[in-house]
C-alpha cells in the first residue's frame, strides 16, 4: 500500500487508475501465456485485502479496474496466470498519535482474519501457504497460492512478541516501516527525516524475532540506513517486496545501485514495483487530489460503508475521474526501465515482481493482473531464458523463503 495517508483503512488511491483511458488488451502470443502458466507466478505485494472488506465485494467476482479501481480477483488471476502471492495486512499510522497501539493492533488482526476468511470461504480456489514448498503443491492442486505479509509493523506496539501472533496467523513476511518513522525503524519518506538513523533498539529486537520465527525480512518503505542495518544483522537474505531503482528515478522510495548490489550479494531479491509516482517524475494533478481527499473526508473509508453508500461513493469517484482525468501517466516502458536496470545490475537470480496491485500500482498498458503476460513477453523479447523468467516470477523469492525457513528456530515465545 502506497497510497492514502488519510485514514486508518486505506481507500482508493489518490493516483488511482480508475477510469483512466489507456490500452488494456495487448497482443501477447498465446504461447507466452502458456509459458507463464507453466511457472509458479507470484507477486509479493497484493493490497487487495482492503477491497475484501468492502460491502458486496467478492474475490470470486470479476471486477473492472475502470469500474471500481481494483486490480486483483480470482477470475483475473486465472486470466493473467497469477498463481498467487503475498496478501498484505497494511495498517496506516496517520494521523500520528491519534490511535493508540491497541486499536491499530486490533485493526491489523481483523485484516488478517479477512484474508483467512477469504481463503476459508473458497477452499476449491485458494489455500493458505505457509512454506516455500507449499507453492508448487498448491499450484499442482489447481488452487491459488495464498501467503500473508504485514506491511508496517506499527500495529505490533512495543511488544515484539506480537510478531509471534501474526506468525501463528500465517504471516511469513514482515515490512518494518511505512510512510512515517515508527517505533521500529525510520521510513524512507518521513517528512521530518530520520529518527534513529536506521533500526531503533526495538527494531533490532524485531529483526531477531523475525529471523528466529522464520519470516522474510522486507525493507521496502524503510530508509536506506534501515536496509543497511538489516543487511548487516539479518541472519537471512533481505528482500524489497515492492521497490524500484534510484538510478532510474531519484525518489526516496527507490534504492541506489550500491545497496541493491549488496542486497543481492547477500542472497536477497528486489521485487520491482509499478507505483507511478516512483517510476518517474509525474506531473501533479492537484485538483484531482484535492477532490479525492474531499471525497474521503466526506464519505470515509469504503470498508465502513453499506452497499448503497459504496455505490454512490463509486459514482462520485467516476465523476471526479471525468472532471479531473490524470494528465500524466507512466506506462509499461517506465516500469521496464526499472525492471531491466535492476536485472542488468544484479542478474536474474535476484529480481522478482511486486507490482503494488490495489495499493496504487499499475501503469498504462499494465493495468491489472490480466496484463501480466505483457511482462513475460518483455522478458522473452529481451532474451531471458525460460528458467530465468521462472526465477523472476517466483523461483527467487521461494529460494529466499527456503533459506529463511532453514534458519528458523520457532521456539515458543518466552
Ligand atoms: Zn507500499
Amino acid at each position: 500500500m502506497d497510497i492514502s495517508r488519510i485514514g486508518l483503512i486505506a481507500g482508493i488511491a489518490l493516483s488511482s487508475t480508475l477510469l483512466a483511458p489507456a490500452a488494456l488488451a495487448q497482443d501477447v502470443p498465446y504461447e507466452t501465456l502458456e509459458l507463464q502458466r507453466g511457472m509458479i507466478t507470484l507477486d509479493t505485494h497484493l493490497d487487495t485485502p482492503e477491497a475484501m472488506d468492502r460491502p458486496g465485494w467478492s474475490i470470486m467476482d470479476r471486477h473492472d479496474v475502470r469500474g471500481d479501481g481494483t486490480q486483483v480477483d480470482y477470475p483475473r488471476m486465472v486470466q493473467g496466470a497469477l498463481d498467487g502471492g503475498w496478501w498484505v495486512i497494511y495498517t496506516s499510522q496517520d494521523p500520528e498519535g491519534e490511535w493508540d497501539y491497541k486499536r491499530v493492533r486490533d485493526f491489523a488482526v481483523m485484516r488478517g482474519m479477512t484474508i483467512r476468511n477469504m481463503i476459508a470461504a473458497h477452499p476449491e480456489q485458494f489455500e493458505l501457504a505457509l512454506t516455500a514448498d507449499d507453492a508448487a503443491r498448491i499450484k499442482g492442486e489447481g488452487k491459488r497460492v495464498s501467503y500473508m505479509s504485514i506491511e508496517n509493523s506499527y500495529p505490533l506496539g512495543e511488544d515484539v512478541s506480537m510478531l509471534d501472533l501474526f506468525y501463528k496467523m500465517g504471516v511469513r513476511m514482515v515490512g518494518f516501516a511505512h510512510f512515517r518513522n515508527n517505533q521500529f525503524a525510520d521510513s524512507s519518506t518521513d517528512p521530518e527525516g530520520p529518527k534513529y538513523g536506521g533500526l531503533s533498539p526495538l527494531g533490532f529486537e524485531l529483526l531477531k524475532r523475525a529471523n528466529r520465527l522464520g519470516m522474510i525480512v522486507d525493507a521496502s518503505h524503510s530508509s536506506d540506513e534501515v536496509l543497511d542495518d538489516m543487511l548487516e544483522h539479518s541472519t537471512t537474505p533481505v528482500i524489497l517486496s515492492h521497490s524500484g531503482a534510484k538510478a532510474i528515478f531519484d525518489h526516496p522510495r527507490n534504492v541506489d545501485d550500491a545497496r541493491l548490489k549488496r542486497l543481492a550479494a547477500k542472497g536477497g531479491v528486489v521485487q520491482v514495483n509499478s507505483y507511478a509516482g516512483y517510476l518517474r517524475e509525474v506531473e501533479p494533478s492537484p485538483e484531482r487530489n484535492a477532490a479525492m481527499r474531499a471525497l474521503r473526508e466526506e464519505m470515509g473509508a469504503p470498508a465502513e460503508m453499506d452497499e448503497a453508500t459504496y455505490q454512490s461513493y463509486l459514482a462520485k469517484l467516476r465523476a471526479i475521474d471525468a472532471q479531473y482525468p490524470l494528465v500524466d501517466r507512466p506506462d509499461g516502458n517506465d516500469f521496464f526501465k526499472h525492471l531491466f536496470h535492476i536485472l542488468d545490475l544484479v542478474g536474474p537470480d535476484h529480481v522478482g515482481i511486486g507490482m503494488d496491485w490495489d495499493g496504487g500500482g499499475g501503469v498504462a498498458g499494465i493495468e491489472d493482473i490480466t496484463d501480466l503476460p505483457v511482462i513475460t513477453q518483455a522478458l522473452l523479447d529481451r532474451g531471458y531464458s525460460r528458467d530465468d523468467i521462472a526465477k523472476i516470477w517466483g523461483g527467487n523469492i521461494l529460494r529466499v523463503m527456503r533459506e529463511v525457513e532453514a534458519k528458523a528456530d520457532p521456539k515458543p515465545a518466552e
